[in-house]
């Protein structure tokens, strides 16, 4: 069966390493669904999840919350580098809960004060809070 290698890479070193069927994730240009054989790019990568249909079950999908980054496609070996990526299962959600509500209040504040600066980084706070909480909650 033809299959590809899906590595998430982050500062923390290598955070997912796994045989796919099917891979889904979202670039800045829309969703991008990659099948064994796909042509090599290279793409940025969304505050998103990563969807990953593994090779040794087929009902099995592992979902991966990723804080933006690259993907790379080069033959079949799938390379995304990222500042973080969590697992489903190893999501703290209550966690995550609390950077949501921090970050909306830094909104907030950063909006009453006019800093697009800081309103800038907490809407992407809160968007890897989002990005959690939905990922953990799969
Ligand atoms: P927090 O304010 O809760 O620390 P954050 O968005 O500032 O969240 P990051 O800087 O993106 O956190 O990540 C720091 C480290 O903590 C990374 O290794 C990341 O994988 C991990 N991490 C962050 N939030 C969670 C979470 N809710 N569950 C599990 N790991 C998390």
């Amino acid at each position: 069966m033809a299959q590809m290698t899906v590595q998430i890479v982050t500062p923390d070193g290598i955070k997912y390493d796994h045989h796919a069927a099917f891979v889904l994730c979202k670039t800045k240009e829309g969703e991008l669904g990659i099948y064994p054989g796909h042509l090599e790019l290279i793409a940025v990568l969304e505050i998103d999840e990563i969807k990953v249909r593994r090779v040794d079950d087929e009902n099995h999908v592992d979902w991966i919350a990723v804080n933006g980054g690259i993907i790379e496609v080069n033959k079949d070996l799938i390379t995304i580098v990222s500042d973080s990526a969590e697992r489903e299962r190893d999501i703290d959600v209550s966690r995550a809960e609390r950077a949501k509500l921090r970050a909306e209040r830094e909104l907030e504040e950063a909006h009453n004060a006019h800093n697009i600066d800081l309103e800038m980084r907490a809407n992407i706070a809160l968007q890897r809070a989002i990005n959690r909480i939905r990922c953990g909650n799969r």
